[in-house]
């Protein structure tokens, strides 16, 4: 194929004490592609991301951003090469407008350089003009003025989606970015994600099917610390194994 990976592990592992909690586990996650990472209970999904991110370190194997080796570069070292989290950590300044928020974000990439720069912040146009541009995208221009701690849930988890992108980044790890919203909130975060793959690749952790077989280009099932099987959403919903491993819950 002529796609390009944004990001790659190969035979990653992560041990805690002696317990296996991802084994062996080869991605290849295309550039501008929306990839999901699916599983039961316990699977490894969410120490995976911390492999990733570089909360944990692995106990075997190797992580590439864009072709570069990032197995042991600190957490901060990634975020500064493009590696964005959302939602795991809230990042919001909640006494700050939504408009605010953003243009933080779009000053640097984690919040403490953000905040070393917010005297800059006030007269940068780039900031401004990229804090206009994300609201639209976030469906946010009408609270655009409103504190960022008095926003409903379903609108706290798309400004956090847009601080992560602010920083324009290679790739979003998104967990479970529709947790307990309702059906109007995850159509428009739905919305939102498809549209972050034209210049971002996408890669999150989701529980709701419905979302994962609609939007992903790629799907990855995790099983007990190792990769079950990937593929396209349709393959994915049709294999046996997967089907075994949730006992009929799909
Ligand atoms: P869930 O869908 O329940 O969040 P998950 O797929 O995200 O599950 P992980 O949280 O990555 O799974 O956990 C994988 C396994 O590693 C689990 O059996 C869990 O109990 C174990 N585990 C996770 N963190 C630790 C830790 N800090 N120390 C020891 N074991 C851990």
């Amino acid at each position: 194929t002529t796609s390009k990976d944004a990001l790659v592990t190969s035979g990653l592992g992560v041990t805690y004490n002696k317990f296996v909690a991802l084994a062996d586990v080869d991605l290849n996650i295309r550039e501008n592609s929306v990839h999901s990472i699916i599983g039961p209970n316990g699977a490894g999904k969410t120490t995976l991301f911390h492999a990733l991110t570089g909360r944990v370190r692995p106990s075997s194997g190797k992580i590439t951003l864009g072709g570069r080796d990032i197995t042991n570069l600190s957490d901060n070292e990634r975020v500064r090469r493009g590696i964005a989290r959302s939602f795991q950590v809230t990042s919001l300044f909640p006494d700050l407008s939504v408009h605010e928020n953003l243009r933080l974000a779009a000053q640097g990439r984690t919040p403490w350089q953000a905040l070393a720069m917010w005297r800059r912040a006030e007269s940068n146009r780039n900031a401004m003009a990229t804090a206009d541009e994300m609201l639209t995208r976030l469906s946010l221009t009408r609270v655009a003025h409103r504190a960022a701690g008095e926003l409903a849930h379903g609108q706290q988890r798309r400004l956090e989606v847009g601080m992560a992108m602010a920083a324009r980044p290679r790739v979003i790890l998104m967990d479970e970015p529709t947790s307990g919203m309702g059906i109007d909130d995850i159509e428009t975060m739905k919305d939102l994600i498809q549209g972050l793959a034209t210049d971002h690749t996408v890669l999150f952790i989701e529980h709701n099917m419905g979302i994962v077989m609609n939007i992903s280009d790629t799907v990855t099932v995790l099983r007990l610390g190792r990769k079950l099987v990937e593929g396209p959403p349709a393959m994915v919903r049709d294999d046996p194994e997967v089907k075994k491993a949730y006992l009929g819950n799909m």
